[in-house]
């Protein structure tokens, strides 16, 4: 496994390849959700082609008063869960070498970052953006994996690529759980152990829901409160949003249909953790 950690390494590292190259972005404290995602990429870049891992905490998507300093970071192991699971490149660059000081050019989508995640983390999306636009310019990737885990951050680099006709195919990998339910996340390392046994109520009233609207009903005001109900039952839980949108315009709606998707974020004393599902 080749590790680079300059801008001028992926350009050369580019310059010297011509196989089908599928990208895995990452802010690293990897676990079995990535491993996924990298499986995934492995796949779809075949015999023949590599598979790139990017690990960078982006301090662009962080808000003031974030997590920044104190998102885990695991160099050690990251490098060796990529070696184990066959990835070709690590690109693991620090955040001088990714950022000019006097940086002045930022991407922004602005209709899907406007709800959900996007109205509790001002300027986070914006940050993803540009991040992922300089990951895809730089490692100049034919296909790029992201987590359902994080929906709204799949669909907004979705819109991008369209709108800003990048030629490269975006994967989706379904989100990966801990055995009792709960999203894997590097964020749930920061879990106290009661906050982690309270954790899973995310998920379970996210399939509360689903059962009734599988039992018939269609009202998102009905259903939001079955779902709150389940999520103040954890005593640690503090809810951040719970919402029902729109699948594709991630839209708040009253009533629920097969384009329903049933989004949360929660926090756990100050971590916050998100989980989604779609209804169908
Ligand atoms: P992160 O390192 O948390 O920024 O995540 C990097 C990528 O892994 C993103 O595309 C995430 O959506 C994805 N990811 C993280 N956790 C999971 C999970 N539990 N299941 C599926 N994908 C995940």
């Amino acid at each position: 496994m080749q590790v680079i950690e300059t801008t001028a390494g992926t350009r050369a590292f580019v310059r010297g390849s011509t196989k089908r190259r599928v990208l895995v972005p990452t802010m690293g404290a990897l676990h079995h959700g990535h491993a996924a995602l990298i499986q995934i990429a492995r796949e779809g870049a075949g015999e023949s082609g590599e598979v790139v891992v990017s690990i960078f905490v982006n301090p662009l998507q962080f808000e003031p008063g974030a997590d920044y300093e104190r998102y885990p970071r695991a160099e050690d192991a990251d490098e060796d869960l990529c070696r184990a699971a066959g990835v070709d490149v690590l690109f693991r660059p620090d955040a001088a070498e990714m950022y000019h000081e006097n940086r002045s050019v930022a991407v922004e989508e602005n209709s899907l970052s406007q709800t959900l995640c996007g109205r509790s983390r001002p300027g986070h999306f914006r940050g993803v953006c540009t991040v992922v636009t300089k990951l895809f310019h730089l490692l100049a990737p034919h296909a790029a994996v992201f987590g359902e885990k994080d929906y709204q951050q799949l669909a907004i680099v979705r819109r991008m690529v369209r709108d800003l006709d990048f030629d490269i195919e975006i994967m989706a990998a379904p989100t990966v759980r801990e055995p009792d339910g709960l999203a894997s996340s590097s964020r749930n390392l920061y879990l106290t152990a009661e906050q982690r046994e309270q954790a899973p109520a995310i998920r379970a009233a996210l399939l509360e829901a689903a059962q009734l609207m599988a039992d018939g009903e269609t009202s998102a005001a009905n259903l939001l409160h079955r779902a709150r109900q389940r999520i103040q039952a954890a005593r640690l839980a503090r809810i951040d949003y719970l919402e029902l949108v729109h699948s594709e315009t991630l839209q708040p709606q009253t009533t629920a249909g097969a384009n329903s998707l049933l989004a949360a974020a929660v926090f756990f004393g100050q971590t916050r953790l998100i989980d989604n599902l779609l209804l169908v």
